[in-house]
């Protein structure tokens, strides 16, 4: 190990995620990041395969991206946002209702994805009370397998196994979980797979607010891709039982899957829609819940009389500034081309691994490419050869999968998916 990429105070002293401190997972030390390159302490260059978990997707240190944040640090880094308002909380605002479904109709700003899944929770209970006037109706259902964030509530709703419910137990609130749709996005549908929706909505409709799910993507639940379909009964069913729907689109919006916001595959709006990660293209941490005029008067008209969140930071100028700068650059191009051209690019890449012994399934949509092995990879390990291959890539559970940054060049998107497939070929038990 070389004290410069790893650092020894850091492995004594700095929590990482999901890392033991008795025996962490090595940590390289970064030195700077610039479009889809990111240099290590050494010198080392690794190209980027995860845009830093979903979000840096114009790459680092954008140009026009600093620019703004620059300009907008001058003026003011933040003000509260309670009695003030602010130029960039209004052009984002005026930019999101532009991308989002038709439907959404009021904004509220959040820290981070979590704390908008939070939100869009309290929203939906406080409507739900609001509307039918009981505090029967107050909990949730969602399909298996998703993620939803590590907060008290968000954790509730992640999937029961893979999730974070074993480590928490009875101090989690309890969920209504139904099965995950098996329709694969590309594949047949399987009227199937709402059955378990409409068997849970006869008998809990009364105790159940809302349904909130990933649209078409579910990410880090398992990186599975499911039926348009499955949104659209799902739709019906909610709206025939009167249960709000929530889409938490923190992953798949801002053209992740090839469309601006993954509801657009199937066509059916939610009620409330949570957004984040890409939001800010990867520079702060910033979130957003949208939601219907009528939640939102619902809301308005209950007990407490207004939403009850608000965060010491809502809103933040910078972030906003930030938002608004690297959603104009999405609006400039055009994207649904541009991803497209990733996806073929993916496809053509990854083919070669479905011909691998103990790889389960290859599957690409948008800008995500993955590749499913049948055992549990050493995350450990494969960051190790990662980097000694010169890329970046962080599987989880049995997933070894990329989402790369908009701007990559088709040499360096070659060069991640054939060091995806030697190293799924190298894990052990792999070879021929
Ligand atoms: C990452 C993620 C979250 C949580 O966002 P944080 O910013 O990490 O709190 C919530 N939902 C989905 C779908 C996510 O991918």
């Amino acid at each position: 190990m070389k004290s410069t990429v790893h650092d020894i105070w850091d492995r004594e002293h700095l929590w990482h995620p999901y890392t033991s401190t008795l025996d962490p997972l090595p940590t390289y030390k970064v030195e700077r990041a610039a479009g889809t390159d990111i240099i290590l302490a050494d010198g080392t260059r690794l190209i980027d395969g995860m845009t830093s978990w979903w979000c840096e997707i114009h790459g680092y240190n954008n140009p026009r991206i600093n620019a703004a944040a620059k300009a907008q640090i001058d003026k003011m880094s933040h003000v509260m946002f309670g009695g003030f308002t602010h130029e960039p909380a209004i052009q984002l605002g005026k930019l999101l209702l532009d991308a989002a479904p038709p439907s959404m109709h009021n904004i509220f700003y959040a820290d981070s994805g979590s704390v908008a899944v939070e939100v869009a929770m309290k929203m939906a209970v406080q409507a739900a009370i609001s509307a039918s006037g009981s505090h029967d109706k107050t909990n949730f259902a969602t399909i298996r397998s998703g993620y939803h964030g590590d907060t008290w509530n968000a954790m509730s709703v992640c999937d029961p196994v893979t999730g974070m419910h074993g480590a928490f137990g009875p101090a989690l609130p309890v969920r209504y979980f139904v099965p995950q749709p098996r329709s694969r996005f590309d594949g047949e549908w399987d009227t199937a797979d709402i059955a378990p929706v409409e068997k849970l909505f006869k008998e809990h409709a009364a105790e159940i607010a809302a349904f909130i799910l990933e649209p078409i993507v579910q990410g880090a639940g398992g990186m599975w891709f499911y039926h348009p379909q499955y949104l659209r009964e799902l739709r019906r069913l909610c709206d025939r039982y009167g249960i709000l729907l929530i889409f938490d689109e923190i992953a798949t919006g801002f053209w992740r899957t090839g469309r601006k916001f993954a509801w657009e595959w199937a066509g059916v709006e939610p009620d409330i829609m949570c957004v984040g990660k890409g939001l800010t293209a990867g520079y702060l941490t910033m979130s957003a819940v949208l939601t219907t005029r009528d939640v939102a008067d619902t809301i308005s008209r209950g007990e407490a009389g207004v939403l009850m969140h608000g965060p010491t930071f809502m809103a933040n100028p910078l972030a906003c500034a930030i938002a608004v700068e690297s959603l104009k650059m999405l609006n400039e191009q055009d994207m649904a081309t541009r991803v497209a051209h990733i996806e073929a690019k993916l496809k053509t890449g990854l083919t070669p691994a479905r011909e691998l012994p103990g790889v389960a399934d290859v599957r690409v949509i948008g800008s995500i490419g993955v590749i499913e092995v049948e055992r549990p990879v050493d995350v450990g390990e494969f960051q190790k050869r990662c980097v000694e291959a010169g890329v970046w890539i962080r599987p989880f559970g049995r997933n070894v999968y990329i989402m790369p940054a908009y701007i990559i060049s088709d040499d360096d998107l070659d060069t991640l998916t054939s060091a995806m497939v030697r190293l799924v070929k190298e894990l052990p038990g792999h070879a021929d």
